[in-house]
């Protein structure tokens, strides 16, 4: 039987519209209007696009968008000048720069200037250190994305088996906090794993964070797993461009409980996710109950 879609566009709509409710609420109740500021160094053409999409859906929930958009050779004392007046500014509730940075610039430096309580992207050294020790912390909206599909999907998380394959600090270590805080039995795998098909195949919950078109194939799924498909690549295939994920999806449609498409799972749960972490800022700023 071929597996349920999980369908990551429909849920992030909800997402937004359960953040947009909150936004117009806090503006009628409170006088306020969250806002996140986007920074992007240089011109890498993805980034162009993550930048203007994030502009248009934070313009769309009602937020104020501030977008700064510098040059590629932009010194790092320039970039910390502007992180500190963002940090400063109390109409700012939400700060993200946007990566890869330049290579003159120390990524690890300036995300570790940003205020922690508007680092809406969980980057933050102090906001992995909350995480892993289970406090309130930001968390990175890829992973939270993922969380809320399995949660909508599988209600309770306990004691299933949870790999993750992929171990950056941006998608696969901060899962597997995740999913530990949720009771799993959590395996990160990577490039030096032996056996991972062995490794995969004992997943209920698998979540592929790697970054290689259709590495996964669907004799490496437990029958009837939940598979979460976070890469997205860019091939040609019969003379077009085409984005798939990490885990080809044919294959794995066939074997897998429930499955998220590439495109239309994870990706559209990212922004949904920025714009929950900063209505949520807004919130924590202002002492006011946070959205569920
Ligand atoms: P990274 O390149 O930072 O990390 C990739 C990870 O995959 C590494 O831990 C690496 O292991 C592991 N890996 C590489 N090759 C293999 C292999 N053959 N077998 C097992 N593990 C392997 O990527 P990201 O985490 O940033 O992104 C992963 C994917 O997710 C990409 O396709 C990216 O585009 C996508 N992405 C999607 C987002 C969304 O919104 N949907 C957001 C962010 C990312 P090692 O550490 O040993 O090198």
């Amino acid at each position: 039987m071929s597996a349920k879609r999980i369908d990551g566009k429909a849920f992030a709509a909800d997402v937004r519209a359960q953040v947009a409710t909150h936004v117009a609420r806090l503006k009628e109740e409170n006088g306020l209007t969250p806002g996140l500021a986007v920074v992007l160094v240089g011109e890498d053409p993805a980034s162009q696009v993550y930048v203007k999409n994030k502009g248009i859906q934070t313009r769309e929930v009602g937020m104020n968008s501030f977008e700064h958009k510098l040059d590629a050779a932009t010194s790092e004392a320039d970039l910390l000048a502007l992180i500190a007046r963002l940090n400063a500014d109390p109409t700012v509730h939400g700060i993200l720069v946007q990566l890869p940075l330049p290579g003159h610039l120390d990524s690890d430096l300036v995300i570790n200037a940003i205020d922690p309580a508007k680092d809406v992207d969980g980057f933050h050294i102090s906001n992995v250190g909350l995480l892993g020790t289970g406090q309130k912390a930001m968390v990175p909206c890829t992973p939270l994305g993922c969380l809320m599909m399995l949660r909508d999907h599988l209600g309770s998380l306990s004691g299933l088996d949870a790999v993750v394959v992929g171990r950056s600090n941006i998608v696969g270590k901060p899962m597997a906090q995740l999913l530990l805080a949720e009771s799993c039995t959590v395996t990160i795998a990577h490039s030096r794993t032996k056996n991972l098909a062995e490794v995969c195949k004992r997943a209920d919950i698998l979540v592929a964070a790697v970054g290689r078109p259709e590495m996964i194939p669907g004799d490496w799924v437990k029958p009837g797993a939940t598979v979460i498909d976070v890469g997205i690549n860019r091939i040609e295939r019969d003379g077009k461009t085409k984005l798939v994920g990490d885990v080809d999806f044919a294959s794995a449609v066939e074997v897998a409980g429930a499955i998220t498409p590439v495109p239309g799972g994870v990706g559209p749960m990212t922004i949904a996710c920025l714009l929950a972490n900063t209505l949520t800022a807004c919130c924590r700023a202002h002492g006011l109950a946070e959205p569920e």
